[in-house]
Order: structure tokens, then sequence, then C-alpha cells
């Protein structure tokens, strides 16, 4: 793969003009000093690679608040659980250094697992209570979220940003993601952007390459089941009861298999029953052997 040739012989000529490629975190960390010498505030979009729409999205906002974007890549082990697709993740690292360059990037850092975890196992990581962390994707996949709050801890210990963006995709992600920021004082601002849909309504993934030409039919059952709740959220309905089951129905669909449908509060992610603007609406689903998820905020009326 092209990806790897330009891993292991960091070729000069995967690097596009204007962008710098770095591996360590020392390189980072003077980077980002120079950076600060020059006066200019970082903008830091964390991502695992395989670059889509919804990732430079990320980039753009980072721009509009930051004078200059830095962005991880990094398939972050801790995160995988022992049965999921850390060994087949999507990667192609010249694809993503040009679409990030092309987006004003410059600055990534693309570090091997080795370089995150040099002692392997961290001893000490971040991990969210039951109540918050245990829902939703917490809930269907164990350790997941310790994984990642502990790796962008670590990225907001290496970078240093005066922002860093998350999407709106992975919302339970980006709510304990600025809860950790508020709870452990971190000085970084954490935004959250919305979500980057293909043209039928699907939210774009990296996993997404995984759908079969029939899979990716069946997928648009998620984002048309969120249409569909919140059509009955505008037409009146407010019990959350009701859209839960609506939303579980939509996702209940030829080559669907549920995983959640739920209907929460967007802050603690607690169930609620009575639903207004802002409730979070959020499923999980397999389509074929791939697992995707999707939500959306009801509008205020
Ligand atoms: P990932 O590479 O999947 O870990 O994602 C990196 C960042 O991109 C996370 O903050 C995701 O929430 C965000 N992201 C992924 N997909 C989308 C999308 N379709 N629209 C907006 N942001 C996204």
């Amino acid at each position: 793969m092209a990806a790897n040739a330009c891993i292991d012989a960091a070729a000069a000529e995967c690097v596009p003009d204007g962008l710098t490629l770095v591996r360590t975190r020392a390189e980072v960390r003077a980077w980002v000093a120079a950076r600060r010498a020059e006066g200019k505030t970082v903008g830091l979009v964390p991502t695992m690679g395989y670059l889509h729409e919804g990732h430079l999205s990320l980039v753009d906002r980072a721009r509009e608040l930051a004078d200059v974007a830095a962005m991880s890549i990094f398939v972050n082990p801790l995160q995988f659980g022992p049965t999921e697709d850390l060994d087949r993740y999507p990667r192609d690292l010249e694809r993503d250094l040009a679409l990030a360059a092309g987006r004003g990037v410059e600055l990534v850092f693309a570090p091997s697992a080795r370089e995150m975890y040099p002692e392997g196992e961290p001893r000490v990581s971040v991990v969210p209570d039951e109540e918050i962390g245990g829902r939703l994707d917490g809930g269907t996949r164990p350790g997941h979220f310790r994984g990642v709050l502990t790796v962008v801890a670590k990225l907001f210990g290496i970078f240093t940003p005066d922002v860093a963006v998350f999407g709106q995709k992975d919302w339970q992600q980006a709510t304990l993601i600025t809860r950790m920021a508020a709870d452990l004082d971190l000085p970084v601002r954490v935004e959250v952007a919305p979500i980057v849909r293909e043209a039928d309504g699907l939210a774009m993934s990296s996993r997404n390459v995984y759908l079969s030409d029939a899979e990716r039919v069946s997928a648009r059952a998620l984002s048309r089941a969120l249409e569909r709740v919140r059509a009955l959220y505008l037409a009146g309905e407010r019990d959350a009861a009701v859209l839960r089951a609506a939303l579980r129905e939509g996702i209940s669909a030829p080559g669907v298999e549920p995983e959640y449908a739920e209907v929460v509060d967007p802050r603690t992610l607690g169930a609620v029953e009575r639903v207004g603007g802002g409730t979070l609406c959020a499923v999980a689903a397999r389509v074929g052997k791939t697992r995707l998820i999707d939500n959306a905020l009801l509008p205020p009326v």
C-alpha cells in the first residue's frame, strides 16, 4: 500500500509543501513552542486518519478559532476492544497528508503506538464515571472511553493546544472530553462541530469504506430513523418512549442489526421521559460486520 511506503520510508515526497509531518512528541513540542514564540494560537484536530469531509470540517473550525491548525493521526489501540477492527481499520497516510495540507493543516503528528505508549499499557489512565461513560457506546464497548480519554489527555499534554475540535458525530465522546477538560481543569477550549453527511444522509465515517453496495443502502436506515423522529417531534410528539420506539423501529431494517436507540439528556446522557429542544436522539447498529453510529439533537421549537 502506498501508505506503508510513506510510513516506513518517511519519504519526503509523501509530505506536501506547507505541511510538516512529525513522528515524535518532542518534535510536536518544539513545533508548538516555535508557533507560540511567533505569538500564534494553536488549534488541534485529533483523528484516526483515513480522512473525509467530516474531519476536514473540523480543520476549518480549528482555523477559524486559532491561528494555526495541527492534526494528529493515530489509530489508538487503547480504545479498541479485543474483538474490534484495530487491525483492519483503514489507513492511508499519504492521502491524508494531501487532504490535510489542502485544507491548511500545518502540522501532522502521526506517531507509532510505541511513541505514544513507550512502556506499553499505561499504568494511569482517564476513566469516566459509569453514569456518563457507561451508557450508549460505553455500554457496548467496555473500556472504549478509557482509551479515548487517555489518548486525548495525552494529546492535550503533548500539544497544549489553545483549542481542540471534535465532531458531534461522536456525541458521547465529545461530551466526555468536554467534561474531562472541565473536571480536570485542562487549559484548552473544547469545541464541537456539526455532523457532515453524505448526500443521502449517511453520516460520514472512515468505517463507511467497509460497506458493500447493498450494505451502503441499508446503512441509510440510521439517518432516516433520526429524520423520522425529528418529524414526529415537529408534529408535536413529546413522549420520549414514543420517539424511542420509532427510532428503534426505524433502525430495525433489512440488513441492519440495531444495537441501541436512545432518547436522552444531551449532557448527562440519562434517559428522559419528555423531550424538548436539544434532547439527544442516538443510534448504533451493525450493518454486516460494520458498526455505525449516528445522532441528532431535536431542534428548538
Ligand atoms: P475519527 O478519526 O473517527 O476518530 O474521528 C476524528 C474526529 O472527527 C472526531 O472528533 C469525530 O467526531 C470527527 N468526525 C468523524 N466523523 C465526522 C462527521 N461525519 N462529521 C463531523 N465530524 C466527524
